[in-house]
């Protein structure tokens, strides 16, 4: 599938935070938003630049999108899917997303990125159910197991990672043993996804 391949630190600056989209770099002084806390092009340091309320409900569907790394069309589906579900489409919506197979391969510590998680889980690397999974938008689903195919779970790339994410809070509707097999145990509610994105907004702009 298609892909954004332009420089990924542009779009924080466009949307005026950092999405942590490159691993290490995002939590250093090189990051890009830490260093041009304004938009990207030659407008891009113009000050008082007041949204429409469309524009405004826009900025926080795309961010939503660029945090998860997927593109429009995929979005809309996933708004679709949502939006047939019982329950709040905002919330529905975001826990799509969460359940995404790149994004729980990031949340469980094996990358860095979810870019990282989505190349990983492409080439192979994971298993759902013990079996061989290389689709990223792979959706799991609660009491399936994730974990490292064998051949892979020697390799230095893993361990580092996981050291290096110990800190990283696994979402409670995650669970990973000590043998790094997680199983998912819920469906992720909106307290366990700690990202500030008003749901609400895409809901009415995808509502007009
Ligand atoms: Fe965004 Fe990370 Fe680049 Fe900073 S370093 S602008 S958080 S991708």
């Amino acid at each position: 599938m298609a892909r954004y391949t332009g420089a990924v630190c542009r779009l924080c600056r466009r949307e005026g935070q950092k999405l942590f989209l490159k691993g290490d770099r995002c939590y250093t002084d090189k990051c890009a938003v830490e260093r041009r806390a304004y938009a990207p092009g030659m407008h891009g340091n113009a000050r008082n630049k007041k949204l429409s309320e469309y524009g405004v409900q826009l900025r926080e569907k795309q961010k939503a999108r660029r945090y998860y790394g997927v593109l429009e069309s995929q979005f809309a589906e996933y708004f679709e899917m949502a939006s047939k579900r019982k329950g709040m489409t905002g919330e529905n919506l975001l826990a799509i997303l969460e359940s995404r197979l790149d994004n729980v391969v990031y949340r469980l510590g094996f990358a860095m990125s979810r870019a990282e998680a989505r190349q990983l889980v492409r080439h192979g690397h994971f298993t759902v159910n013990g079996k061989k999974v290389n689709i990223p938008s792979y959706l799991v689903s609660v009491g399936e197991t994730i974990e490292l195919k064998d051949s892979s779970r020697s390799l230095d790339k893993f361990k580092g990672a996981l050291e290096a994410n110990a800190s990283r809070v696994v979402p409670k509707w995650l669970e990973m043993d000590k043998n790094n097999v997680a199983k998912v145990v819920a469906v992720p509610a909106r307290e366990d996804i700690d990202l500030p994105i008003e749901e609400h907004l895409i809901v009415e702009l995808y509502s007009k």
